[in-house]
């Protein structure tokens, strides 16, 4: 029964299935032939399996009209260029240790994101966790005097040679030292994100750096281009070039303009005459050498005018010269800021009450009052203190106390252990001299905290 009824039902159906069948046949042979002939006029080249990956669609090498959506478009040229411009810019950002204006910059790329800037946003994070909080309690400060550009010049023979020879540094010396530092593990740091006042007293700021790496901070003392060095191989002042950056002027002539006021007149501007700007330089090479931009301190007196301009001997000179001294010194000051610089009160006087600590009271206000009247109104307000001639006080010592309640909560002598505390309300950062007389008679404090001087000393230098 069962046989039979299957019997006939198959051979009930079997014409149409073989028409059907065929009819199957003939549309699978055209789809064949028309695919062949496609495939042949296709100028791509059939991918062979072996040039894809397994699992890799082959949507995009098929000649078959597509349902998938299509590839997304490739970028114009124009678009690929504002990209890696931003790509370059969250670069230097994130090099130069600015790591949330990195993030922001990639987080809002709107058109331009893509897997590359997702790649990099994910390093800047990644490198921004990374940081440890500095431990160990050793901090570092170096310092400079303005440097000897012209060593035939500084190192000449005639009285002042020695005190070169001991407290300056050449050109060619703080260059070399620049890589050593780096090499090191240091990285410029800003003294004034090192602390800061809570509640009226004063505590140390937590530091964040990669591992490893070590906060210094750099200061230059007495950079006023006094008229004693105006011949001597150094720099006459500083300037500002159009797009901002700090200049050194060398070369020129010589002014006499009476009571041992001497300035020059012309000159070119340079950009190694000084730290300002061979530091500026090396950072925008080596930007992983400064913590967000940090440079270091310019530490100016105030009787001989600042960075070159002697704007506290005013009545020397006519009037369209003091206007155009003031307008140089304030922008001057301004570009220092903005590149990174702080700027620091050395006295006024720098008189040897200073150094004997025979100062009076009355001296004190004096000195410290016409700084603050004469000086910081052009070079802007500061709380950094770099003592003349290094020379510390008790904490208690009134004249001390008198620095600390005019502001200055930030305190700097000379000490190669380069100690750093706070106590009440200010801070004190010990430094250390690295010039001439440090590195030929004292190399070990060098070598104890930074690198062995001796290599890269100057043989200009006198015997
Ligand atoms: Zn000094």
């Amino acid at each position: 029964m069962a046989k039979g009824k299957y019997a006939r039902h198959s051979s009930g159906v079997k014409l149409p299935v073989i028409l059907i069948m065929v009819v199957v046949a003939i549309i699978a042979v055209i789809f064949a032939v028309t695919a062949l002939v496609r495939s042949l006029h296709n100028e791509e080249p059939m991918p062979s399996i072996s040039d894809k990956l397994p699992g890799q669609s082959q949507q995009q090498q098929s000649s078959q009209p597509s349902q998938e959506p299509a590839a997304p478009p490739v970028d114009d040229a124009a678009t690929q260029a504002r990209r890696q411009e931003l790509l370059d810019q969250a670069e230097r950002l994130m090099q130069g240790y600015y790591y949330d204006d990195a993030i922001e910059l990639l987080q809002n790329a709107g058109e331009l994101t893509d897997t590359s800037t997702a790649a990099l946003l994910q390093d800047v994070r990644k490198a921004k966790e990374s940081l440890v909080k500095y431990e160990g309690g050793q901090y570092y400060h170096i310092f400079f005097h303005s440097l000897v550009a012209d060593t035939a010049k500084a190192f000449d023979g005639d009285r002042e040679e020695d005190g070169y020879d001991d407290f300056m540094t050449t050109v060619s010396e703080f260059k070399a030292m620049l890589p050593l530092l780096q090499e090191a593990g240091f990285i410029l740091y800003d003294i004034t994100d090192m602390m800061e006042i809570v509640d009226g007293k004063a505590v140390m700021k937590d530091i964040y750096l990669p591992a490893g790496k070590k906060p210094l901070v750099l200061s230059i003392d007495d950079v006023n281009y006094y008229t004693y060095m105006l011949d001597d191989g150094f720099a006459s002042r500083l300037d500002v070039d159009a797009d901002g950056n700090i200049v050194t002027i060398m070369g020129g002539t010589i002014i006499d303009h009476g009571e041992g006021v001497s300035t020059v007149e012309g000159g070119e501007p340079t950009y190694d005459g000084d730290v300002m700007p061979i530091l500026d330089a090396y950072v925008k090479e080596h930007p992983e050498f400064s913590w967000q931009g940090a440079k270091g301190i310019v530490a100016i007196t105030g009787y001989a005018g600042a960075f070159g301009y002697r704007i506290t001997d005013l009545h020397l000179f006519d009037e369209q010269t003091q206007q155009w001294m003031l307008d140089k010194t304030t922008q001057v000051a301004q570009a220092l800021r903005s590149n990174g610089w702080q700027i620091a009160c050395h006295s006024y006087t720098h008189n040897q009450y200073w150094n004997k600590k025979t100062i009076t009271m009355k001296e004190e206000e004096y000195d410290i009052g016409r700084w603050l009247g004469e000086i910081a109104p052009y070079v802007g307000d500061t709380n950094i203190f770099i003592s003349p001639f290094g020379v510390s006080f008790d904490g208690d010592d009134q004249r001390f106390r008198y620095l600390v309640d005019h502001g200055f909560n930030i305190y700097c002598p000379v000490d190669s252990y380069q100690p750093c505390y706070v106590r009440d309300d200010y801070m004190i950062q010990g430094r250390i001299n690295l010039d001439g007389l440090t590195m030929k008679n004292y190399p070990e404090r060098v070598i104890r905290h930074f690198f062995d001087p001796t290599p890269i000393i100057d043989p200009a230098r006198p015997e």
